[in-house]
């Protein structure tokens, strides 16, 4: 952040392209070279553009304090020249009407000039802060535009529209510049709070590494994380990036919700509507509380499942084809990336049955039903309530639903990037598949200890239905089923070897072709 450089450090952190910078627009398969270096801020450790080298800033005052112009005076414009002269750039503002903007839009620091102007006092960078359908506009100031690196911000309306990008098409209306596409994915709101709030990533993409360099320095300058996006080809990525909602999401939301609907609707249909239809017994009361706290472990617990399945499935499918090197069916492959979301979810609903839980001792001392029972326990002449075995099974169905759900807050809070980046890759495999596993049997234990008598007692099956949670517990018990079996010592030594590489040769046969490759390769000494 520009703030925390303040004091001494903060003349070296200063935006300061580089001196002499050629203006002149590269192919797309240009290489780097040692003059194409991106200057590095004191709290950066790393390189985080692909492909990019990086070199300390250059010496405070080398290259002066540089201007840079934002075309269009709106909202994006306002929130722009606000952080930029937060962190003390020069920043002048081109509009069509300068005396439209009112008195106090922008910061006293931002100069306001017509369009021509404001282009002629910017060293290389302009900000197009326009919607892409008025660049054409800005043909009357080409001259002055010549040579100087456009920043396109916009972002597409439609996506896969099938067109060039926003950003091509600028490049095709003004050959003589450079042009970048970038902060397209930084919302004003996030530019005018500052980089800690909101994503700190902008992705930049361009056909000149050095347009893209200058730019990728301003981004780093004002607080930001660039990434390089590649050639100019990609923008499309980029300007499609915001129609996006949560596009990894779509399965996992879709799967939980029909699972909620199934769990709700069959006890709605078994505890409600076929108690009042047949022996006109109303309890639609439980509508509220009851059914959702009854159906939502139910989803919880298959979504669990669900996260481990695909990874026995796939174990399967590599034990029967006797190698790694074939590629999952898609939908295989989708699935498995989509397990965090689902272990996500299963985690959202194990969480929202715990507080319905803790709502619904609440809601029945409310309603008198313990007073109720306890005098009618004096009525009958009950001297004893204890019930020693009903609250052994209710103090250890209470405790493994409790550990479940806090082994499930581990894993969850271990599947934030900024937790797992700090795993190793075995630590993380840890949590997610061993303790996993371990949620899961928990889970299933609260599960079975809750409803063992009832699960095998006949009034349990009115209608013909089994209780729902008979149901759920059918998938995780298959799953550890499984699980167990691929632990066998020679199934597991068997897939240990496959992942290693090695292949069945009765399955994958290696063809002579491949045979003499491998000679050729590897001569015989
Ligand atoms: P805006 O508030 O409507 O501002 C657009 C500016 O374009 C106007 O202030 C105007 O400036 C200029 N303009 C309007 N009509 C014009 C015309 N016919 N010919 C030439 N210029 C015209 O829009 P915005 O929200 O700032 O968005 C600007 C760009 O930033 C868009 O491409 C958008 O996709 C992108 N963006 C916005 C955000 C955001 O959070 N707002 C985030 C990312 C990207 P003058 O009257 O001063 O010329």
């Amino acid at each position: 952040m520009c703030t925390q450089r303040g004091g001494p450090g903060a003349e070296s952190a200063r935006y300061t392209p580089r001196a002499g910078a050629e203006s002149s627009r590269r192919g797309t398969n240009e290489t780097l070279n040692c003059s194409e270096k991106i200057a590095m801020s004191d709290e950066m450790s790393s390189p985080l553009l692909l492909h990019v080298e990086v070199q300390e800033d250059p010496p405070s005052g080398a290259a002066g304090r540089r201007t840079v112009a934002i075309l269009g005076s709106g909202d994006f414009s306002r929130s722009l020249a606000v952080r930029l002269v937060a962190c003390g750039v020069s920043v002048v503002v081109g509009s069509r009407c300068v005396k439209r903007i009112a008195p106090g839009l922008f910061p006293d620091a931002v100069e306001l000039s017509n369009q021509e102007r404001a282009v002629e006092k910017a060293q290389r960078l302009v900000f197009l802060a326009l919607f892409p359908e008025h660049y054409p506009s800005l043909l009357s100031i080409r001259a002055a535009l010549a040579g100087k690196v456009l920043v396109d911000v916009s972002n597409a309306t439609e996506r896969d529209c099938g067109v060039a990008s926003n950003a091509e098409r600028l490049a095709e209306l003004f050959p003589e510049c450079v042009v970048v596409k970038g902060f397209n994915m930084i919302s004003a709101w996030t530019l005018q709070t500052g980089a800690q709030d909101g994503s700190r990533q902008v992705l930049l993409c361009s056909d000149s590494v050095e347009g893209k360099n200058e730019v990728a320095q301003l981004a780093r300058h004002m607080g930001f994380h660039p990434v390089d996006g590649g050639g100019l080809q990609q923008a499309r990525v980029l300007e499609n990036a915001p129609l996006h909602l949560f596009p990894s999401w779509h399965g996992p939301v879709l799967a939980t919700s029909l699972l909620f609907l199934f769990f709700y609707g069959y006890g709605f249909l078994r505890g409600l509507l076929l108690p009042y239809l047949t022996s006109g017994r109303n309890v639609f009361h439980r509508l509220a509380l009851d059914l959702p706290n009854e159906s939502l472990p139910n989803v919880a617990l298959v979504c669990l499942s669900l996260v481990y399945l695909p990874g026995l499935l796939a174990a399967w499918l590599q034990l029967w084809r006797g190698t790694k090197y074939r590629r999952f069916p898609r939908w295989l492959g989708g699935w498995l990336m989509r397990r965090k979301q689902l272990g996500l979810l299963g985690f959202l609903c194990a969480t929202l049955h715990g507080a319905y839980s803790l709502c619904l001792p609440l809601r029945t001392a409310t309603r008198h039903t313990l007073i109720n029972a306890a005098y009618s326990q004096v009525k009958a002449g009950v001297e004893e309530p204890w019930d020693e075995s009903g609250v052994w099974r209710s103090d250890l169905y209470l405790s493994c639903g409790v550990l479940a759900l806090g082994i499930l807050s581990l894993m969850a809070i271990t599947s934030l990037p900024t937790v797992g980046n700090v795993l190793t890759w075995r630590e993380f495999t840890f949590v997610q598949s061993g303790l996993g596993y371990a949620a899961m049997t928990l889970s299933v234990m609260h599960t079975l200890v809750f409803g063992w008598d009832f699960a095998f007692s006949a009034q349990a099956y009115e209608f013909y239905m089994p209780p729902s949670y008979v149901l759920a517990v059918a998938v995780p018990c298959a799953v550890l089923v499984c699980r167990c079996f691929l632990l066998l010592p020679c199934v597991s030594a068997r897939l240990s070897r496959i992942r290693r590489g090695w292949e069945s040769v009765r399955k994958c046969p290696v063809t002579p072709g491949q045979q003499r490759a491998v000679h050729r390769t590897h001569p015989r000494v």
